[in-house]
């Protein structure tokens, strides 16, 4: 067997496994179509709609993927949040955006931890005050719970495991491409293979006949900012909060009470200001952002893919995927790479991943970029006419 073949069996898209992958795109379109038409009018509409799958989710015997439960979920919440009168089709550069994924993680990582058995809402001893908080900080009295993240963790199991931020961004991270992309493409999850090791996050091609373009994409999305919830006390807050009577609280009760105590364009106001680092309002909300210093957080929660894992694994990724693309024959000048993120890298990470995009490979075959695109909501780079037009 020769080199070529044994990298090509490697393939996420590979001829063995084209027949399959259509299938399976066949079926994302058709749900793709179903929310393109959907009509969420009111709170109702989307409390119900959106209870549905988060109750599918907890559910033992349930015969659909968790991470299709949650890209619905995410998909319905964005339809309602963003206007039914708005046209279908987001741009990508939306302001919206970068916040829109963190109003979605804050409502999951509530819902979830309320329905964690093994954790219970965390307890400020300075001000008496019940919380859902995913970082060890109090919004009321403005500083710590416990002296440092590392003991916050011990006593309050609050944030989802790594496991299950990753499902939850890969919903949402659906959810948003769906939903920015034209209508003639489709973004699913990449199937996974027994004997493939190389996974794809997402796959985009045409939604209908021949795939002609094929962007595979690595996704890291993990939250920048978050909204807390307090239990029980009536408080007058200046930042963004959730207040809801019991932590005993329905689903629907809880998904009512979030979207309807947070306005979203308020939201985006305070998110932006924070992420760029806004001095006054880091004095009242430091805390809320991941990845801080202690005593809040550590860096192993920093936003998007900014966690130097993270970034190790998308490069190493776009390297596999660029030798695929160079071996194909098939798909040579259509098979396209891409890295997706909630926020591009801060400083040093964000300078590093620039020198790599804006640099041309060349071998004795090709010539082409390593990574065809860099969608990180907050800055979208595009270094190929090919995935560009997937966006028009
Ligand atoms: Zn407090």
């Amino acid at each position: 067997m020769s080199n070529r073949c044994r990298v090509l069996e490697l393939c996420p898209i590979s001829c063995k496994y084209e027949e399959k992958i259509r299938h399976i795109r066949d079926y994302a379109y058709d749900i793709d179509i179903r929310f393109r038409s959907m009509k969420i009018s009111d709170i109702n509409d989307l409390v119900n709609e959106v209870c549905q799958y988060l109750v599918q989710i907890l559910n033992k015997r349930r015969n659909i993927k968790i991470t299709e439960l949650y890209y619905r979920a995410a998909r319905t919440i964005i339809k309602y949040l963003l206007g039914e009168n708005s046209k279908n089709k987001l741009e990508l550069n939306d302001k919206r955006l970068p916040p829109l994924v963190d109003y979605i993680f804050s409502l999951f990582y509530v819902w979830y931890s309320m329905n964690n058995l093994s954790s219970k809402p965390a307890y400020c001893p300075r001000c008496n005050t019940k919380l859902y908080v995913f970082t060890n900080f109090c919004p009321v009295c403005k500083s710590g719970i416990k002296t440092s993240y590392k003991e916050f963790r011990q006593c309050y199991k609050l944030k989802p495991e790594e496991d299950v931020i990753g499902r939850m961004g890969i919903g949402i991270a659906r959810a948003i491409l769906n939903m920015t992309i034209n209508d003639y493409y489709v973004a699913f999850e990449g199937p996974k293979f027994r004997d493939i090791p190389l996974e794809t996050d997402i796959i985009i091609t045409e939604g209908k006949s021949d795939m002609q373009n094929i962007l595979l994409i690595e996704a890291k999305v993990h939250p920048a900012i978050y909204i807390p919830v307090v239990v029980g006390k009536k408080l007058d807050m200046d930042i963004p909060f959730v207040r809801i009577e019991s932590e005993r609280l329905h689903v629907k009760e809880l998904i009512r009470h979030f979207i309807l105590s947070v306005g979203f364009d308020d939201f985006c106001e305070i998110w932006w200001k924070l992420w760029s680092e806004d001095k006054n309002l880091l004095k009242r909300a430091e805390g809320l952002l991941y990845g801080s210093r202690g005593p809040y957080d550590d860096t192993k929660n920093k936003p998007g893919i900014a966690r130097t894992d993270d970034l190790k694994k998308a490069l190493a990724q776009m390297i596999m995927y660029s030798t695929i693309r160079l071996e194909c024959k098939k798909y040579e000048h259509k098979l396209f790479t891409g890295i997706f993120s909630n926020v591009y890298p801060k400083e040093k990470w964000g300078d590093l991943l620039k020198l790599i995009y804006t640099t041309e490979y060349v071998t004795n075959a090709a010539k082409f970029p390593l990574i065809s695109a860099v969608i990180c909501l907050t800055t979208n780079e595009f270094r190929e006419e090919g995935v560009r037009h997937i966006f028009e």
